[in-house]
């Protein structure tokens, strides 16, 4: 309806535009007539000036009549090319009317796209990502406060605008359009800006991303001394994440694959998507531009990297992509993560931790952000869940009625006890009691050890209970649930009546079991787990005493303890230094963790392990 109404307005005469001062070459548009004075002469043409300093050529072979220099003409704008020359045609309409064309404050902005639909706009903007499909080149165009995907068409395959790359300020035309209901911009010309013009449009860039990604000032959804505390470096990770979906920056998360990092990692990817729906940009970049991953170890492996880094790359060259964001949820935060950050850091690529692990200084340094309650006093009973929703809600504050069971979730898969556990658990009583939400945990553990290095996504979600079947949430978590413990009860009959005792010279009872020769293999329960479901079954033989339980495997041991005082990670510190040989490492939170050693020395340092134990100061145990 819009192309009648200026069809109507066409046929009363012919328009000729007076370019104001302080317009430029975005306020020329292609096909309009412009009142111009003669500035001088080639032998190829004559050079007019619209205004004081845009100027354009009429060829020899488009000019109507003599002239001299400071003579008024009348041109039609043929041709604007990429490199700003203007290509003119004299005319000489009998009738017309006049019009001054006004600075234009900004081109349209991208976040209102769906307005201009039908017809032909200016938008400036820096180029996101360039793909090449077997039709035409897809550019994407950020501006700050949107996204626009916009087609440009040379022939089937090829390359349009070969001098245009990633990151560069740009200036385009084009007709608004929708394809596969989503706008797109069919372009006519696109132009690489430079000079002022580059810097005006990247600061304005600037400005408006940095404003659009700041995040809301909301409050927590329980109260909480150390998340108040945390709360600077929460918004800071919330600013990033946001401003990389404005930037069309690519983000993976990556989490430990338990209970509590699933939790923190949905609860963010759900903002995400949410967030990158609202912004625009392609139907698939739910797929595009957000990956969940699960990290087996409770760090970011090397393994995982590598795997990051050739997907990366590749839709780096490709598709034109940035390399993304990456987000590492109850892990990242200790030296065992260094191998991999530093791999991170020969490819420039930023890294921001959300952990509840005890943290070690030497990694903030190759940090964008770093969220753990370590750092304010708090410890590992404020789950990486708690501060993932909390994050998730200063991302996209509306994902808050999907999410706000996740930590209650999260405190009961990782045993918190953090006043914070129950404040969470309150919250969501009615519609989660406590034993929902260890089931939902139970769960989660479960199908993901099935899943492995799957991330589940529509899986998860139904666990989760966020798709709004709640009647397949049930059966769901009802199956899992039955599954994970019958096997955890066989893996139980088989395991306790191998279970060797000690008491030690603290007091503690000493517990040790092999997880590999009297327990199934390969199956749910995993060591880990095996050794903690072990741990909580001989913590209730002996209420109120302090316990430690370690399973041990050919080359590894899983730690449990309850009521010793234990450092896990500085304990394997100094079996690493004091055991010549031993190939130790290891470690995750103080009184949970793990330690890895050479098969051939597991004796020797099972019982320097021991030794260290029976050291550590015992406190009280509440029944
Ligand atoms: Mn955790």
């Amino acid at each position: 309806m819009d192309s009648g109404k200026e069809k109507m307005g066409s046929e009363k005469g012919i328009i000729v535009y007076h370019l104001g001062s302080d317009c430029t070459l975005n306020e020329v548009e292609e096909g309009k007539i412009y009142s111009a004075r003669v500035q001088g002469f080639a032998n190829f043409g004559a050079f007019v000036l619209l205004n004081e300093h845009v100027k354009g050529l009429i060829h020899k072979s488009n000019l109507k009549g003599r002239h001299s220099e400071r003579d008024p003409v009348l041109v039609k704008v043929l041709q604007i090319r990429s490199n700003g020359n203007i290509d003119l045609e004299e005319v000489t309409p009998s009738v017309y009317h006049s019009e001054v064309v006004v600075r234009k404050s900004a081109s349209a902005a991208l976040d209102e796209l769906g307005r201009f639909l039908g017809r032909t706009i200016r938008i400036e903007g820096i180029v996101a990502q360039i793909k090449q499909t077997s039709g035409p080149t897809i550019f994407t165009i950020t501006d700050g406060s949107g996204i626009a995907s916009a087609a440009a068409f040379v022939e089937a395959g090829v390359r349009a605008y070969p001098e245009v790359e990633l990151g560069h300020p740009v200036t385009m035309i084009g007709e608004v359009m929708t394809r596969n209901n989503q706008i797109q911009v069919e372009v006519s010309s696109l132009a690489v800006l430079t000079g002022e013009e580059a810097q005006r449009v990247k600061d304005r860039f600037e400005q408006t991303i940095d404003r659009r990604a700041e995040p809301e000032e909301i409050p927590f959804l329980v109260p909480s001394e150390i998340l108040e505390q945390l709360r600077p470096q929460m918004r800071t990770v919330a600013k990033q994440v946001r401003r990389a979906v404005f930037e069309a920056q690519p983000i993976i998360i990556r989490h430990h694959a338990d209970a509590d990092g699933i939790c923190a990692a949905v609860a963010m990817e759900l903002a995400i998507i949410s967030l990158l729906r609202e912004t625009g940009g392609e139907s698939d970049s739910d797929y595009f531009m957000i990956k969940r991953a699960p990290s087996k170890a409770p760090f970011y492996e090397v393994e995982d990297i590598t795997r990051d880094l050739d997907f990366a790359l590749k839709d780096q060259v490709r598709y034109g992509q940035k390399l993304p964001l990456v987000i590492l949820m109850d892990n990242g935060s200790t030296i065992e993560d260094e191998p991999s950050l530093q791999y991170a850091r020969v490819f420039g690529i930023s890294v921001i931790v959300v952990d509840h692990h005890h943290p070690d200084r030497e990694i903030d340094a190759y940090l964008r952000a770093h969220v753990n309650p370590y750092h304010v006093g708090g410890d590992f009973g404020i789950t990486s869940g708690m501060l993932g929703t909390e994050i998730a809600r200063m991302v996209y504050p509306a994902i808050d009625r999907m999410i706000r069971h996740f930590p209650a979730v999260s405190a009961v898969g990782d045993r918190s006890e953090a006043r914070e556990r129950q404040y969470y658990l309150d919250l969501v009583r009615d519609q989660y009691p406590e034993e929902a939400c260890k089931e939902i945990a139970l769960a989660l553990d479960y199908q993901q050890f099935w899943l492995r290095f799957n991330d589940g996504r529509e899986i998860v979600k139904h666990i989760l209970d966020v798709t709004g079947t709640p009647q397949i949430h049930r059966a769901l978590i009802r199956l899992l649930v039955d599954q994970a413990n019958a096997a955890i009860g066989d893996q139980m009959a088989a395991l306790m009546p191998h279970v060797e005792s000690r008491v030690l010279q603290n007091g503690a009872h000493l517990f040790l079991f092999d997880v590999e020769l009297f327990a199934h293999k390969f199956t749910f329960p995993p060591p880990g787990k095996t050794s903690g479901e072990a741990h909580d079954r001989l913590c209730q033989m002996h209420a109120g005493e302090p316990v430690v339980s370690i399973g041990v495997g050919p080359d590894f041991a899983v730690l449990r303890s309850r009521g010793v005082l234990m450092n896990i990670p500085r304990m394997v510190r100094e079996l690493h230094d004091e055991i010549t040989g031993g190939g130790i490492s290891g470690g995750g939170h103080l009184v949970v963790g793990s330690i890895k050693f050479v098969e051939g020395m597991r004796k020797t340092v099972i019982e320097g392990l021991i030794a260290k134990i029976a050291q550590a100061s015992t406190h009280p145990v509440r029944t």
